[in-house]
């Protein structure tokens, strides 16, 4: 890693006042209020510090997104098996039983 890479990744890893500016964010999903430090020069322009203000969802709100999407894979490859089953045993496994 060159000095500049370093200085770089510090000015990421690390929040201070300097670097960062605290936004008041609302969550677009469930309309929580609450602050987020970006780096500087993501909230330099008025526009950009609006567009993290409006569209940076809470942190619960982030997790109930990634379960959610997990669990849709989920989904979509027992989906996915099923369709496998009824292909190979010409009957979807759960019509099985009516003989
Ligand atoms: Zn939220």
């Amino acid at each position: 890693m060159s000095q500049n890479e370093k200085d770089l990744f510090l000015q990421w890893a690390i929040v201070t006042p300097e670097t960062h500016t605290k936004v008041a964010c609302t969550c677009p999903d469930c309309g929580t209020v609450f602050s987020k430090w970006f780096q500087n020069h993501l909230v330099e322009c008025d526009l950009d510090k609006l567009m993290h203000e409006q569209t940076t969802e809470c942190s619960a709100c982030v997790d109930e997104r990634l379960e959610s999407e997990e669990w849709e894979e989920e989904m979509a490859e027992l989906r996915e098996e099923e369709e496998l089953n009824a292909k190979f045993f010409g009957r979807s496994m759960r019509t099985k039983g009516g003989e």
